[in-house]
């Protein structure tokens, strides 16, 4: 494996369909349209680094070659667990999606059943206690398998955390950990599974497991979303030697619902530059171009978005995923200089002082008394999908608590957020 990164953010490519068309494909060798990041040389903004799903890409055994990644691209294979509840598809099999992984990507996680069930919005939530012992019990026979067909040991295969409370995250962890020795073998690391992802204290809680579980192993964040979530996990990085990954699909809001991230505050505004939904009232932007010289940008300079057509939104996305990169690294580098970044975050993100409070009396007390003592504060998934606002969490008050629809027409449906 090339040497990544110590943290290292993981656009999510195939949370649409369509991202990875043949259609989208074939273009890519065209001198026009670049839209994908990993073409050394081809791509505006190259970036080999992504998280792809099994569950779409089962299909292709070879995918790796099939859709050209190239050799030197990191790829880590999030299982397909998210996507077999939300879409009733149950029948996600564990020892093809080991095989599959082990074929295409460097590191991955298990086919784990998560203790959730589908609401039927863009998330899962409900009651986690009903399903817990239940889907514990699936997650380890399917662990058992792929552990047992393990093969390739330049493959890192990842255990998944999964629970609400420290007293369910470390019953799951002592379950997987219990598959594992008894087939007399360890885990490559550890993907935490916090929900809601974007609320960045349950990630405080998921990240304060994985510093007393993980040693000196990789730690994978699934699906972490939003600004506060991202800089908990830079506050994590600072905190933990070890290797930390994180992945996302947000940035393809802009070819799903026209959102654009903004330069100056990527995850708390998005700028609306799709066509507004019939029926629907939006506050839209009508820029002639977009606003923006990154080096994505760059390819559309002189282009109306008046004239954007279908693939056009694709470098939108590009544009969100360089955003997204450049708002890590930013706030990765701020934090080397802790008093300059505690500063900074006190008078932009006042709350998440405390989140990194809970993080450090957890480091030093404990997960359990750091989520005594939190809390009234943490979410809960049950109650969070009650009064479902995807970004709530995240983005109190801002533009993206609600998330608007435009008619870009799309031919995807299952991505996650
Ligand atoms: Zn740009």
């Amino acid at each position: 494996m090339t040497n990544l990164p110590k943290l290292l953010y993981l656009p999510v490519i195939n949370s649409s369909r369509k991202l990875f068309s043949r259609k989208l494909i074939s273009n890519l060798t065209g001198e026009e349209l670049i839209t994908n990041f990993w073409t050394k040389g081809k791509s505006p903004f190259y970036y080999p680094y992504a998280l792809i799903s099994s569950f779409y890409g089962l299909d292709w055994f070879n995918y790796r070659e099939e859709f050209n990644l190239p050799e030197e691209m990191f790829l880590y294979s999030d299982s397909g667990g998210f996507q077999a509840v939300m879409l009733d598809y149950a029948n996600v099999n564990p020892l093809a999606v080991v095989s599959w992984q082990q074929k295409n990507s460097e590191c991955g996680s298990i086919l784990d059943v998560p203790p959730y069930e589908k609401l039927g919005t863009a998330q899962f939530g409900g009651n986690i206690n009903k399903l817990f012992d239940v889907n514990l019990e699936k997650t380890q026979k399917n662990v058992d398998m792929m552990l047992k067909n393990w093969t390739n040991k330049k493959f890192e295969l990842q255990s998944v955390v999964q629970g609400e409370t420290p007293e369910q995250m470390i019953k799951w962890h002592t379950g997987m950990e219990k598959v594992a020795r008894d087939n007399n073998i360890e885990f490559a690391g550890y993907a935490m599974s916090p929900k809601p992802a974007n609320d960045p204290y349950k990630i405080a809680l998921h990240g304060l497991l994985a510093s007393r579980v993980a040693k000196d192993k990789p730690i994978h964040f699934l699906q972490a979303t939003g600004g506060n979530a991202l800089i908990t996990i830079v506050y994590f990085n600072k905190l933990l030697k070890n290797r930390i990954t994180v992945d996302s699909s947000t940035f393809s809001y802009g070819s799903r619902y026209g959102l654009f991230f903004d330069l100056y505050e990527s995850f708390e505004r998005k700028i609306h530059i799709g066509r507004v939904a019939e029926g629907r009232e939006e506050i839209h932007a009508n820029f002639d171009e977009l606003p923006c010289n990154c080096i994505v940008c760059r390819h559309q300079i002189g282009k109306k978005i008046k004239q954007f057509e279908k693939c056009d939104w694709d470098f939108v996305n590009l544009h969100n995923i360089c955003q997204t990169v450049n708002f890590v690294k930013y706030w990765d580098e701020l934090a080397t200089d802790r008093d300059y970044f505690m500063k900074r975050i006190g008078k932009e993100r006042p709350e998440l002082l405390k989140v990194f409070a809970m993080i450090d009396y957890g480091m030093k007390e404990g997960i359990e008394k750091a989520y005594d003592k939190y809390k009234n504060v943490i979410s809960v998934t049950e109650q969070y999908h009650k009064s479902s606002n995807l970004m709530r969490f995240a983005n109190k008050g801002t533009s993206e608590a609600v998330i608007p629809q435009v008619n870009v027409k799309t031919d995807e449906v299952n991505e996650n957020v």
